[in-house]
C-alpha cells in the first residue's frame, strides 16, 4: 500500500482507495491525521527556526512551553521533562537515570513487555526470539510474570528500577488486576527501587485517561468504568477529582511512577520522546559529569510545537471522554461478537485500546486480510500471531464508528 495522503481517521493510497486507520499509525495519531491546529503550529514554528542548538544550556521556547505543560499534567510530583526522539530513547534515558541515581545495577521487567529495540530497551524484553540474535544484552535484567502478586517479592534492595507498561500493548493489551500496580508501587517504595512506567503506547487518552496509570490509586483502583475482560475492574471507584485549568477531570493521586516514559502521540505526528522524573531524580543527569546524558535532536522545536498543539486538541475536543465512549461501544459489541463467534478466544481492552484474540494464527491473518479488503487497517501484534490490537483515532464520529464496526463484524463472521 502506497500512502499518498492522510486526513482524520483515513489513509489514502496511490491507487485511489481510502482506508480507515484503525491503529492510528500505531498509537500516534490519537487526535487523527493532519489536524489543522497541529499543522498551523508546525507552520508557525517552521517560520521561526528548526534545529538550533543541543539543549542543556540554551532555552528554546517550544521545548520550554511543552515541558511546562507536560510537567503540569503528568502524574509525577515536581516533574522534570527530558526530551528525546523516540520511545526507545525515553526508556534508555530512564534506565540510565535510575542506575545513576540509585547506584544499583539490576533491573526488573515483565514477561510479555515491549519497550523498543535499542540495546537497553531490548534487554528489557523477555522474548528469546527477539533477544537471541543480538546477545549479549545488558546482563542484569530479571523478568517477572506480569500481574503476579507473589512474584513481587523478587524486587529487593539490589534493584535500581522496575520497568513496566501499566497496560501491556505488544503483549496483547493485557490489563493487570486492580491490586497489582498498587502492590508493585508499595514493593518499590519498601525496597527503595524506582518505578518506571512505559506509557509510550498508553499515553494521551488511549485508555480513557490522559495516562493509563490514572486508572489506579493506592488501596484500590481510581475512577472509570471497567472494560476489562471478565469485568475484573468492574468496581472501579469514583471520587471527586480536581478539575484542571482547562476542565479535564483527572486523578492527581493515582499510582505515580518515579519516571514516566512517553513518545508516539507525544509528538503530534512528528518524532518525539520524553522521560519525566521527579526533580531530585532527574538532577542526577546534570552533574558528575555535567550534561551526563544529551541528544542533538531531542525535543526538536517542530516536534514540540506539534506535540503541544496535539495535546491541546486532545483536551479541548474532549477526546479522552470520547476514548471512553468508543471503548465502551467497541468492547460491548466485541464481547457479544465473541459469544457468537467461536473462532474468537477472548476480547479485552481499556478505553479505546483493545485486543481480539483468535484461536489460530491463520484465523487472525484472515481477519486482518478481510478488514483490509473492506478498507480498514488493523494488524496483529509483533509478538503474538493470534492477537489483533486496535487503537483507532479518538476523533471517530458515530457514523465512522458504526461503519468501522460493520467492517470488523463482517470480517470476523466470514473467517
Ligand atoms: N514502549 C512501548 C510500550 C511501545 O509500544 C513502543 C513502540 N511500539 C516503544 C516503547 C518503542 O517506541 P519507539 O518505536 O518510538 O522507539
Amino acid at each position: 500500500m502506497e500512502i499518498v495522503r492522510a486526513e482524520g481517521i483515513y489513509l489514502f493510497t496511490r491507487d485511489g482507495r481510502r482506508y480507515v486507520d484503525f491503529i492510528s499509525g500505531i498509537g500516534v495519531a490519537n487526535i487523527g491525521h493532519q489536524h489543522p491546529q497541529v499543522l498551523a503550529a508546525i507552520r508557525r514554528q517552521l517560520e521561526r527556526h528548526l534545529h538550533v542548538m543541543v539543549y542543556g544550556e540554551y532555552v528554546q521556547e517550544p521545548q520550554a512551553e511543552y515541558a511546562r505543560r507536560l510537567a503540569e499534567l503528568a502524574p509525577v510530583r515536581d516533574g522534570v521533562v527530558f526530551f528525546c526522539n523516540s520511545g526507545t530513547e525515553a526508556i534508555e534515558g530512564a534506565l540510565k537515570t535510575a542506575r545513576k541515581f540509585t547506584g544499583r545495577k539490576k533491573y526488573i521487567a515483565f514477561e510479555g513487555g515491549y519497550h523498543g529495540d535499542t540495546y537497553g530497551s531490548l534487554s528489557a524484553m523477555s522474548s528469546e526470539i527477539y533477544r537471541t540474535p543480538f546477545l549479549p544484552l545488558l546482563p542484569e535484567f530479571e523478568f517477572l510474570p506480569f500481574d503476579d502478586l507473589d512474584a513481587l517479592s523478587r524486587i529487593d534492595e539490589r534493584v535500581a528500577a522496575v520497568l513496566i507498561e501499566p497496560v501491556q500493548g505488544e503483549g496483547g493489551v493485557r490489563i493487570p488486576s486492580p491490586e497489582f500496580l498498587p502492590a508493585l508501587r508499595k514493593r518499590c517504595d519498601d525496597a527503595g527501587v524506582l518505578l518506571i512506567f512505559d506509557e509510550v503506547m498508553t499515553g494521551f487518552g488511549r485508555t480513557g485517561k490522559l495516562f493509563a496509570c490514572e486508572h489506579w490509586r493506592m488501596g484500590q483502583v481510581a475512577s472509570g468504568k471497567s472494560q476489562a475482560a471478565g469485568g475484573e475492574l468492574a468496581n472501579l471507584q469514583t471520587r471527586n477529582l480536581p478539575i484542571d485549568s482547562i476542565g479535564v477531570e483527572r486523578s492527581r493521586d493515582c499510582i505515580q511512577p518515579d519516571i514516566l516514559c512517553l513518545a508516539k502521540a507525544l509528538g503530534g505526528g512528528l518524532p518525539l520522546g520524553a522521560f519525566i522524573g521527579r526533580r531530585e531524580i532527574m538532577q542526577t543527569l546534570s552533574e558528575n559529569p555535567s550534561l551526563a546524558h544529551v541528544t542533538t535532536f531531542g525535543g526538536h522545536p517542530l516536534s514540540c510545537a506539534a506535540g503541544f498543539a496535539a495535546l491541546e486538541v486532545l483536551l479541548q475536543e474532549n477526546l479522552i471522554t470520547r476514548s471512553v465512549e468508543l471503548g465502551e461501544f467497541f468492547l460491548n459489541e466485541l464481547h457479544a461478537l465473541a459469544k457468537r463467534t467461536p473462532i474468537i478466544r477472548e476480547v479485552r481492552g481499556l478505553g479505546c485500546f483493545f485486543a481480539i484474540e483468535f484461536q489460530t494464527p491463520e484465523a487472525t491473518q484472515r481477519f486482518v486480510q478481510r478488514c483490509r479488503e473492506q478498507s480498514l487497517i488493523i494488524g496483529w501484534t509483533l509478538h503474538h500471531s493470534t492477537i489483533v490490537r486496535a487503537a483507532p483515532p479518538l476523533c471517530m464520529t458515530d457514523e465512522q464508528t458504526a461503519q468501522a464496526w460493520q467492517i470488523i463484524q463482517r470480517a470476523a463472521e466470514k473467517i
